[in-house]
């Protein structure tokens, strides 16, 4: 992609309501647009990586064994009265009146219309498990939507439903989701660590949410040292591999405030091991049993004919909250610092002098042998001066820079920098590649 053909419309300096970095950072580097409070335009750059972050989201969900479908954002009232919610969810609902006088909201959650396509569909205990998850926008109409994309009104979640015959199936469920997340947070370079909370408007006795430890979080969280390093478990999703998971994480202390009990905090935490600090919660896992399947009268006939209520449990991933969350964790005064996989493009080559033919001619054919290698470039074609192109390549933060200039050009090297620890070296153009495709 040229830079002189894309839409990268950067600003020198953040709009001074923006109060975080992450959310000073996606302004400046031109990733999204406010268009009402809470309500966001995603420009190419932040589209791209939020692209990429839901497809790592996706890629897990489905690794662990859910399947993918997608619910309308627009929802019956009357659906939401069957659960008793429809009352109970207050202002944060936006409720909305058709033409016809029906009555319709924006999905805050799908919990109801999951239940409503199951109890469609599925009569016997022998389609269970199952599990299905979507990625779709939500409207949740918060008091104070802030921080950009950290607390919209209208945000990017992934929402998983699963169903089973008892609990003891849906702890497998759950247990399965847990692990999902551990590797999909992993995948993304963040440290998330589970904590146990509480279960909120969703209801249910066992739940966690995954928290990125970062000062700005919103959430004051308390946790065992121990758990923020330990290693992205792996894709062993058998019940005995997923329990082992849970009773490993789970015997550490993590509680978020509304949970937290300071005495069983020292009991169970070594001194030099407890950990309080701020977090922000990208996930949150439930499960809640019979509490929408009872309601709305989703059953299965089980083996010996008789009909039993599904236990269910739901699996919140804040997907376009993400970007927030790891450019907090992952940036410098220069700018964002993308983690390899979810960086809008692989790298970012630079021409020092873009009116001068051998080095546009030199430019060129870097892109191309990179492209053909399967990496997707960014190609600052531009005239703008050369301070001003590190200055936009270090904000936008790609993980490698390949500059290309007039000196170095009759030198036969090139430089090559790596955005995350600023170490540059100046190789011939091949050596650069190998580098890069390592
Ligand atoms: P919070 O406590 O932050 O308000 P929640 O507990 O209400 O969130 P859930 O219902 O658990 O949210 O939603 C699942 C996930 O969706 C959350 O873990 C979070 O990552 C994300 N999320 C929730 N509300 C917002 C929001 N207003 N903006 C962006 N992401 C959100
Ligand atoms: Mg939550």
């Amino acid at each position: 992609m040229r830079l002189s053909r894309f839409f990268l419309p950067t600003l020198k300096e953040a709009p001074s309501d923006a109060q975080i970095v992450s959310h000073q950072l996606m302004l400046r580097a031109g990733m999204i647009k406010q268009e009402a409070a809470g309500i966001y335009a995603w420009l190419p750059l932040g589209l791209k990586v939020l692209r990429k972050i839901e497809q790592i989201v996706r890629e897990e969900q489905m690794r662990a064994g859910a399947v993918e479908l997608l619910m309308p954002t627009l929802q019956l009232a009357d659906l939401w009265r069957e659960s008793g919610r429809y009352d109970a969810y207050g202002p944060e609902m936006l409720r909305i009146t058709d033409r016809h006088e029906r009555e319709l909201l924006y999905g805050p959650t799908n919990e109801e219309m999951i239940t409503d396509i199951f109890r469609a569909y599925v009569k016997s205990y022998k389609s269970l498990p199952l599990n299905l998850f979507h990625i779709q926008w939500k409207f949740r109409d918060e008091r104070r939507p802030r921080f950009g994309v950290m607390r919209g009104r209208e945000f990017l979640m992934k929402d998983a439903y699963s169903f089973d015959v008892d609990e003891a199936a849906a702890r497998v469920a759950y247990n399965r989701m847990f692990v999902a997340y551990l590797n999909t947070f992993a995948r993304m370079g963040l440290k998330a660590v589970p904590m146990r909370a509480d279960t909120g408007p969703i209801g249910g006795d066992l739940s966690h949410e995954f928290i990125v430890l970062a000062e700005t979080g919103e959430s004051e969280v308390f946790c065992d040292r121990k758990l923020v390093e330990m290693p992205a478990p792996g894709d062993d999703f058998s019940a005995e591999a997923v329990q082992a998971v849970f009773d490993e994480r789970t015997a550490l202390y993590a509680a978020t405030e509304e949970m937290h009990d300071p005495a069983q905090f020292e009991a169970k935490t070594a001194e030099g091991d407890r950990l309080s600090a701020r977090g922000i919660e990208v996930g949150h896992i439930f499960y809640f049993g019979t509490k929408y399947s009872a309601p709305m009268k989703a059953k299965v006939a089980g083996p010996d004919g008789q009909d039993a209520e599904v236990h269910m449990g739901s699996y919140g991933v804040g997907v376009s909250r993400l970007l927030g969350a790891i450019i907090e964790a992952s940036h410098d005064a220069g700018g964002i610092i993308w983690p390899d996989a979810v960086a809008p493009f692989d790298v970012v080559v630079i021409n020092l002098r873009a009116n001068d033919e051998a080095v546009s001619a030199a430019c060129e054919d870097a892109v191309a042998q990179l492209e053909k290698l399967g990496k997707d470039v960014l190609y600052d074609d531009t005239d703008e001066r050369p301070g001003g192109k590190f200055a936009t390549a270090d904000l936008i933060g790609v993980p490698w820079q390949l500059t290309i200039g007039p000196k170095g050009l009759s030198d036969g090297v090139v430089e090559l920098k790596r955005r995350a620890t600023g170490e540059k070296v100046s190789v011939p153009l091949a050596e650069a590649i190998e580098r890069l495709t390592a």
